[in-house]
């Protein structure tokens, strides 16, 4: 099952009589869904998909260099003060969808085969444009029977948080047999297509990529009629769409980009993690032996992280160590830490991971493997003050939270333990299991005076957001 279908299931799963019933609505014709809206809409949405997708990637140098690209072409883009959030979908087909509210998942296929980052700034700069023009929501404007349901079904996902309708990824479990998706009209796809090449454009990246990478679809979609790319079903390539597309590189000067490296090593690593680890290893030897790629520095760094997964960590850091030598890149620490701790080093591994955190002090991928390689040392004071520092900067990571709740647990503090972890809980958007924690922390015994009271007050603080959301749920049944 597809999380890209979630929106569709969401309309397949609607009984009728929900949907004609919601006059709170009022009429679609005059409803104008609020950026806000869209923005909770999309959230509770992604609340689902990071709690029960099996399939959502959180790789934190994937999805860093996913962010990175995506702002970057945000920030040229007809809305630059959309926030936006980019995810990964662990899926080897091709494909990228908007959710409303500036959310944009990512198969990692599509960065596997893309065949330049232009390409993938492409298909990036076309999901963006679907979300400042608020596509989803202006389908879901227009009369008719399918907006109708639509609109309900976008409620339904805010509804479905911490209610009695159960989530959506318990409904997807069941219905994995809906193929229908929510495809685009021919007008949105040409407003993004257009929209989507000025942000390419204004990003320095190649615009030629958008003709290029749509003639390559076309024919996948011919090849393997219905088995072809579910973005093929999503945004519908026409040869409209690529003779539009062909027709606004004309008379442009040829320029040529070059493809960054963290976009070479991000695709090396993903293709390095599909499939079985002796098939991927078997790939990345083959690659190299036939000098099938198109940077060498990223195929030798595939081999490493292949043989890493084969269990070779001996042959992992072998490969390694050159590259090593003649570039310096925060993905080849990482990579050499978990070599390490693959070999029961895990003094080296913390070792290198603070020397490479001395240059880049803001990794985040580096800072959550030093708190891990810290807390395996048994050096949890570090950690947790190091989780601290982080959470200044990043008050909404789940993650950190997860890794403060473990150190805690190691440091036989219960209350804190339990604290941390109904906080990671809050912002995965579980409310009543952060509820269910935070009653631990007050049963824990191990608390002082204020440390209890602020456990009190956060409780009844989520108790009164649960109670809240509930009786929104109740309002619109
Ligand atoms: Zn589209």
């Amino acid at each position: 099952m597809r999380i890209s279908s979630l929106l569709a299931l969401f309309l397949m799963l609607l009984p009728p009589a929900l949907a004609e019933g919601l006059p709170d609505l009022g009429d679609t014709a005059q409803l104008a869904l609020t950026p806000q809206m869209e923005r909770r809409v999309g959230e509770s949405i992604m609340r689902d998909i990071r709690l029960h997708e099996p399939d959502f990637d959180d790789d934190p140098e994937a999805t860093a260099y996913l962010n990175a690209l995506g702002n970057r072409l945000v920030s040229n883009s007809a809305d630059a003060r959309q926030d936006f959030e980019f995810f990964l979908v662990k899926d080897a087909t091709l494909n990228a969808f908007a959710l409303p509210g500036g959310y944009i998942g990512v198969h990692t296929g599509t960065i596997i085969g893309a065949q330049s980052e232009s390409e993938l700034a492409a298909v990036l700069a076309h999901e963006i444009a679907h979300v400042t023009q608020h596509h989803m929501a202006r389908m879901a404007s227009k009369e008719g029977q399918l907006s109708m349901a639509m609109l309900a079904a976008m409620a339904l996902a805010v509804l479905a948080r911490n209610s009695q309708l159960g989530s959506a990824a318990a409904a997807i479990g069941q219905a994995s047999a809906i193929t229908a998706q929510i495809s685009f009209t021919r007008d949105f796809e040409r407003e993004a297509d257009r929209l989507g090449f000025l942000t390419l454009e204004k990003s320095g990246f190649d615009v030629r990529a958008m003709p290029t990478f749509f003639v390559r679809l076309q024919k996948a979609g011919r090849l393997y009629e219905n088995n072809a790319p579910a973005y093929l079903r999503t945004h519908p390539v026409t040869s409209e769409r690529i003779a539009d597309a062909q027709n606004r590189i004309q008379g442009l000067t040829y320029r040529q980009v070059p493809d960054g490296l963290d976009f070479q090593l991000v695709r090396a690593k993903l293709r390095a993690d599909q499939g079985t680890s002796r098939d991927a290893l078997a790939q990345a030897e083959g690659d190299l032996r036939d000098k099938k790629f198109s940077n060498e520095i990223a195929a030798r760094y595939a081999l490493a992280v292949a043989l890493l997964r084969a269990k070779e960590p001996v042959r992992a850091e072998a490969e390694l160590a050159p590259l090593m030598k003649t570039t310096d890149h925060p993905m080849f620490a990482g990579l050499a830490a978990r070599i390490k701790q693959a070999k029961g080093d895990n003094q080296g591994a913390a070792d290198g991971l603070k020397q490479a955190l001395a240059r880049y002090p803001n990794n985040r991928a580096l800072n959550y493997a030093y708190i891990e390689a810290l807390q395996q040392l048994g050096k949890n004071r570090d950690a947790a003050a190091l989780v601290e520092e982080q959470l200044k900067n990043y008050p909404r990571d789940a993650r950190l939270y997860g890794l403060q709740a473990k150190g805690y647990a190691s440091l036989g503090k219960r209350l804190l333990q339990h604290q941390a972890q109904a906080e990671a809980y809050v912002l995965q958007g579980s409310l009543p299991a952060a509820i269910e924690q935070l009653q631990l922390a007050q049963k824990s015994g191990d608390g002082d005076f204020y440390q209890l009271s602020s456990v009190d007050a956060r409780l009844r603080d989520l108790r009164r957001q649960l109670e809240q959301e509930t009786k929104e749920a109740k309002e619109k049944k």
